[in-house]
């Protein structure tokens, strides 16, 4: 049988460029459905970052199209390494748009549009044709509008609290008529356009990224009329409703060198390296790794800091992270506050989460609400232990007790209690160790969650 052709899509990809999880599973998703024999290729953005180390990537051009965006002919230079292309076009797709939400909903329609062409050009120039579109997040969700059902589409929702709302304008830049997007438009005014939306009406499934954020999109209603739209597919039955497929991590590019047999020397000297870098004393060490965004969660973390450390000197924290300004100068205050326990780095530094991976105790993740979430799982890679909010997918890749600990989301007092039983487990050897054991043992791997997407990509084709 011919392997099933699946093209997939996003706004990054690692390696290429990464600024959070959706890229790492855009990075480390085709070459687990390639294994299993599913031609699966990814396309995105040729952002200039990535064309500055086109040569180490082994990127080339092969070929070029155009297409109508508004009332211009713009031109596609299709750019390509192995199983991966790149779109690139200067004015739109150079670099991530942050000059206004308008600026990046039209970048991402243009891509979007750009993508949809590219199934044509594709055909003509190397005979290889997508028999599904897997698109994931806001940045993709015009595909299912734009392709019109020529190709089937999977939409993951990677997380729904980014949309991608604006003007609805940018449908004149499409060429979309009103009617297309009528349905939605009942729900929001009628200036505007929620993408996210527009996908979930569209595509020909949905899924997300947990069972148990699954069952929080399609139940939780909060006023987003989003909500609704989820719900209705939910009613329509199990297999049309939005399916929750735990996310893998890529065991090559996370890959401590120790198992569950090897890794108490190991994890020793990269602790004693990653605290005499920081100027530490050795003690048990919490980090925290992640956007700096309300979601994250960094207030519960720091209340929690403060109530730990008063007239104590028990534990390190190490945060890495960088966000919204207001959320940094919090972070800030606070390890201007305990010199000799917290350190920051405000910044985007992948060896360094490399570092703090291998050489924490634990890791904090202390978030309000979380889709999957891939620093749990790539800490327990590293016999790291987590301590994290009973939501999502923290609820359904931690068991508690046993390879991490849960609390109640948003609770501070939760977490306080977390970390000193974390600071009690730290006394007893045979206790601490069979929790990193059990964490190093659990499979991470993409193994289970790439055929469950197999299957699924093969229901929604024979539709
Ligand atoms: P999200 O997708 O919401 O940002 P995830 O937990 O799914 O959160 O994935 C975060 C990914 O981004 C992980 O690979 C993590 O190591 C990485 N990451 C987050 N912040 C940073 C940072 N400041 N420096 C380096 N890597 C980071």
């Amino acid at each position: 049988m011919p392997a099933l052709k699946v093209l997939i899509t996003g706004y990054e990809a690692a390696p290429f460029f990464k600024r959070g999880g959706l890229g790492d599973v855009l990075g480390s998703l085709p070459k687990a459905l390639r294994d299993i024999g599913v031609d699966a290729r990814v396309i995105i953005p040729y952002y200039e970052d990535i064309e500055k180390k086109s040569a180490r990537f082994r990127i080339n051009k092969i070929g070029e199209y155009s297409i109508v965006f508004g009332s211009d002919i713009e031109h596609i230079g299709v750019y390509g390494g192995p199983h991966v292309y790149f779109l690139s076009n200067r004015k739109y797709l150079s670099s991530i748009n942050t000059r206004g939400r308008n600026k990046k909903i039209d970048q991402f329609a243009f891509f979007d549009l750009a993508v949809v062409e590219f199934s044509h050009f594709i055909l003509e120039k190397k005979k290889w044709y997508p028999r599904l579109i897997h698109c994931n997040d806001w940045h993709t969700g015009f595909i299912p509008l734009l392709i019109e059902q020529r190709i089937p589409t999977l939409l993951t929702i990677h997380n729904l609290n980014y949309q991608g709302w604006g003007s609805s304008k940018v449908l004149d830049l499409l060429h979309v008529k009103d009617e297309a997007v009528k349905e939605l438009k009942r729900g929001v005014p009628v200036t505007e356009v929620n993408v996210l939306g527009e996908g979930i009406l569209h595509a020909t499934r949905v899924s997300t990224v947990s069972p148990s954020y699954a069952k929080e999109i399609t139940s939780d209603y909060d006023g987003d009329p989003i909500h609704l739209y989820l719900k209705r597919r939910e009613k329509e039955g199990k297999d049309h409703g939005v399916m929750g497929i735990v996310n893998g991590i890529d065991y090559e590019t996370w890959n401590p060198k120790y198992d569950a047999n090897s890794w108490e020397k190991a994890k020793k000297k990269n602790k004693k390296l990653l605290l005499k870098s920081m100027g530490l004393a050795d003690r048990p060490t919490f980090c925290f790794i992640g956007r700096m965004a309300g979601q994250k969660g960094l207030d519960i973390l720091i209340k929690a800091i403060d109530k730990i450390l008063q007239g104590k000197n028990a534990a390190n924290f190490i945060l890495l992270g960088s966000g919204v300004p207001s959320i940094e100068k919090m972070v800030n205050k606070t390890a201007n506050k305990y010199k000799d326990n917290v350190r920051v780095e405000l910044s985007y530094n992948e060896e360094f989460a490399h570092k703090l991976y291998a050489g924490s105790d634990f890791i904090i993740i202390p978030s309000r609400y979380e889709p999957c979430g891939l620093i749990q799982m790539i800490a327990m890679r590293y016999g790291t232990i987590p301590i994290a909010a009973k939501t999502g997918g923290l609820k359904d890749t931690i068991s508690h007790a046993k390879n991490g600990f849960l609390f109640k989301k948003g609770s501070a007092s939760g977490l306080v209690e977390g970390v000193k039983i974390a600071l009690m487990i730290c006394q007893s050897h045979s206790l601490y160790e069979k929790m990193v054991k059990s964490a190093l043992q659990t499979d991470f791997s993409w193994n289970k969650s790439a055929k469950l997407y197999k299957e699924l990509y093969l229901d929604i084709i024979k539709e």
